[in-house]
């Protein structure tokens, strides 16, 4: 199994040489469990230029969504397979508060783009995930659990004979109020999984003025990765507002942290264009 990333910031693509080291655009990654299937997770901006690279291969799509707020939706216009002729793509969304995984579409209208849902090339087909909220998809097992997070969506958990992984971002892990998934629950489900790729947007003394926006504190993320056991956990959805500097001292902190905990866990920061082998 192999993990690509494409797109690591939050809330809005950030080029510019002071974010050319980790990457601007907004959340896209591959998923390569095997030869047959392709995985991606999110459709922020990153996915042009995985489109480009995919537009010459015929393997399956399968689209799936954290939810649909702009910054995990607004490159699919701009993804090459969407135009091929018969090319299958399948979109998975689960636990939105609204709508479906064919809302996706809905930002191709008259007044957004010139082209609409309806005059695309591909078989594009919605897929629903059992009531446990899991599908299986060729040899790979999908698990899906409630992201905290306002509107909703869900957070994957990957598992193949290879490895596992798991795709949580815009997840909040202590919200101030409603709560969908409680944390020892994150806990269980996330338990000795390889790769863990979680949203780590804030900062500690960031927390008065964040607290509710549905995104997790590095510190939490460090504990959470402590807690499940996982073996290597890589922190994603980085603020818009940090420069490559302030992420490498992110890192350098958060390696600390696990060391100050006598922990074994490898700690990465997501960045555009890196490639894992999770297992
Ligand atoms: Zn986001
Ligand atoms: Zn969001």
């Amino acid at each position: 199994m192999k993990v690509t990333f494409y797109g690591v910031r939050g809330s809005i693509a950030t080029p510019g040489k002071e974010t050319v080291n980790y990457g601007g655009n907004t959340s896209c990654v591959l998923v390569e469990p095997d030869d047959e299937v392709v995985l991606i997770f999110d459709a922020g901006t990153g996915i042009r230029s995985l489109g480009q690279l995919l537009a010459t291969d015929s393997r399956d799509i399968y689209l799936l969504f954290s939810h649909h707020h702009w910054d995990h939706i607004q490159g699919l216009p701009f993804f090459r397979p969407i135009y091929q002729q018969g090319r299958k793509i399948r979109l998975l969304s689960n636990y939105l508060n609204s709508g479906d995984a064919s809302s996706v579409l809905d930002q191709m209208t008259d007044s957004h783009f010139p082209v609409t849902g309806a005059q695309l090339q591909a078989e594009i087909e919605v897929l629903a995930f059992n009531d446990q909220g899991i599908i299986v998809i060729g040899d790979t097992k999908v698990s899906t659990l409630p992201l905290n997070h306002p509107g909703g969506g869900s957070g994957y958990k990957i598992e193949t004979a290879d490895g596992s992984l798991a795709y949580i971002t815009d997840n909040e892990l202590f919200p101030p109020d409603e709560m969908q998934t409680p944390y020892p629950e994150w806990v269980n489900f996330l338990q000795g999984v390889d790769l863990l790729i979680h949203d780590a947007m804030f900062l500690d003394d960031e927390l008065p003025k964040v607290h509710g926006w549905g995104h997790s504190l590095v510190t939490q993320t460090l504990q959470l990765a402590l807690d499940a056991d996982v073996k290597h956990l890589l922190l994603f959805h980085h603020d818009p507002s940090r420069t490559d500097a302030q992420l490498d001292e992110i890192l350098a902190n958060s390696r600390e942290w696990m060391a100050s905990h006598s922990a074994e866990i490898e700690v990465s920061l997501a960045r555009e264009g890196e490639s894992y082998q999770p297992g």
